[in-house]
């Protein structure tokens, strides 16, 4: 999983307007539900073992793909895990490299997943590549910007609301683009999960449903950050009258 881009946490200063509130409420609700979907999950399949190590599970997965240029290395902290394509790393979090069981093996083949795509040049991975440095660059003016924007636009004004729509639209777009990317890892995942028979059957429905959940945590930034979007262009049309 890539660090998730935490956009539903906006500053309170865009007030009480009802749209805003429901779509910040309901995204809350919502990656509350599913976080804790996610943490019993992995709890749950965290206390299945099997024969390997969520270091050997990346090892093998990356060699059976022929990729011998990428290195499996342990991180510190907990759900840090992460493919690192510049560094060409699969990190894992210390629990995930160095257990040996469901919930272990389901993260460290979703990294290697990624590791895939980099290898294979998957287009989704390229493109939300490209836009990293265009979204860190637009969260940072983004804080200030859309503040600005709307008490600007509340005079009249509209054209720093709308360089902040395009702004925020970047970082929506990349949220939206994560989708395939931690999709299609999960899949890879799974794939190979399978043919490699590294887990018996129901582990691998465990397996499945563990990276479900971590899916559905994307799933929930994206459509939050699709709203807000929505909202700052209802505000934008609404001074444009
Ligand atoms: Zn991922």
């Amino acid at each position: 999983m890539t660090e998730l881009f935490a956009q539903t946490t906006l500053p309170h200063i865009y007030g009480l307007h009802p749209f805003y509130l429901a779509v910040t409420l309901g995204a809350m609700l919502a990656s509350w539900a599913v976080g804790f979907m996610l943490k019993r999950r992995f709890n749950e399949y965290s206390q299945r073992p099997i024969p390997m190590t969520g270091a050997q599970v990346a090892e093998k997965m990356l060699r059976d793909h022929g990729i011998t240029d990428v290195q499996v290395v342990s991180t510190p902290g907990r759900l840090t895990d992460h493919y690192h394509p510049l560094h060409k790393t699969v990190n894992l979090s210390e629990a995930v490299y160095h257990e040996a069981n469901v919930a272990a093996a389901a993260v460290a083949a979703h990294e290697c997943g990624h590791a895939v795509q980099h290898a294979k040049a998957y287009a989704a991975l390229k493109m939300r590549s490209a836009l990293v440095p265009v979204v860190n660059l637009a969260s940072g003016f983004l804080q200030f910007v859309l503040p600005l924007g709307l008490i600007l636009a509340a005079n009249g004004h509209t054209l720093t609301l709308w360089i902040g729509v395009i702004l925020f639209s970047a970082t929506t777009l990349f949220s939206i683009i994560t989708l395939p990317v931690e999709f299609d890892a999960s899949r890879r995942a799974l794939a190979w999960l399978d043919q490699s028979r590294s887990l018996a059957s129901l582990d691998h429905r465990k397996a499945k449903n563990a990276l479900f959940w971590a899916a559905m945590t994307y799933t929930v930034a994206a459509i939050a950050s699709i709203g807000q979007l929505l909202y700052f262009v209802m505000r934008l049309m609404a001074a444009r009258r």
